[in-house]
């Protein structure tokens, strides 16, 4: 089901986000007292040093970790049956995909899982690897596949599930600079066609450079302006 975002509404508002790892002694402040909100069309790039907490706030506004103390909600998203697979898509620095599926199978997994029937599933696939220029690599297993091509493709995998968020943690940190120009391009031209907000974490200044708001991560403290963190696009 494609359910539009409520206009003026966040599709991610975080308050007061901790997360600790650990205990006593061997307690690690990953994330203390992040807030920040999401709109619709923002495109994000979220910066900082490795170890300063970037992941572990793009894991909890995907939803798939659970934070220490805060909130962390979906209100543009209230009314979608499930937040995942779908209108939150996660892209991370490895593609992660199941060897022994075909491209097109990987694809269209998650929306199978998600209550798609398998033509539905296999269509919106093969329009998502379209998109991407990837439709020729449908039906090979992902071994023969580039790492480059092998992103793309999670990032087909995504773009099938008609994102209206996508969080992508270091999506380029295994790619060679030029390769890693294109998962770019793909990711900020996806957005820009279907107005989905996108929040990149990468340490990468060129790639930064390419997004409007940057937000920055230093020992678990995210430093953004309220009107960054609130501006609409
Ligand atoms: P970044 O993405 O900026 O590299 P992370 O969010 O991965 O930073 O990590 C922030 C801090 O939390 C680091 O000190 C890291 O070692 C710690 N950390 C992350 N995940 C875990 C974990 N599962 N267990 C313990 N410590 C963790």
């Amino acid at each position: 089901m494609n359910v539009a975002p409520i206009p003026g509404v966040p599709v991610v508002d975080a308050v007061d986000l901790r997360r600790e790892y650990g205990t006593g002694s061997a307690c690690v402040v990953a994330l203390a007292d992040a807030t920040c909100r999401i709109f619709s069309g923002q495109q994000i790039a979220l910066m900082g040093p490795s170890g300063s907490g970037k992941s572990t706030l793009v894991h909890l506004l995907a939803g798939i970790d659970t934070p220490t103390s805060g909130t962390v909600t979906w209100p543009a998203l209230a009314n979608e049956p499930h937040l995942r697979p779908g209108p939150i898509g996660v892209v991370f620095q490895a593609p992660s995909l199941l060897p022994p599926l075909t491209v097109v199978e990987n694809v269209a997994l998650p929306l199978l899982l998600g209550g798609a029937s398998g033509a539905e599933g296999t269509a919106a696939a093969r329009e998502a690897l379209a998109l991407l220029e990837l439709d020729t690599l449908a039906d090979k297993l992902p071994e023969e596949l580039s790492g480059g091509q092998a992103q793309r493709v999670a990032i087909a995998r995504v773009l099938a599930g008609n994102p209206k968020l996508i969080l992508a943690d270091e999506p380029t940190g295994q790619l060679d600079h030029e390769t890693a120009t294109r998962v770019i391009d793909v990711l900020i031209a996806a957005t820009d066609a279907s107005g989905a907000a996108l929040l990149i974490n990468t340490h990468d200044p060129v790639i930064a450079a390419r997004f409007s708001v940057h937000w920055s991560m230093h020992d678990g403290a995210l430093i953004t302006t309220s009107e960054q963190a609130t501006t609409r696009c």
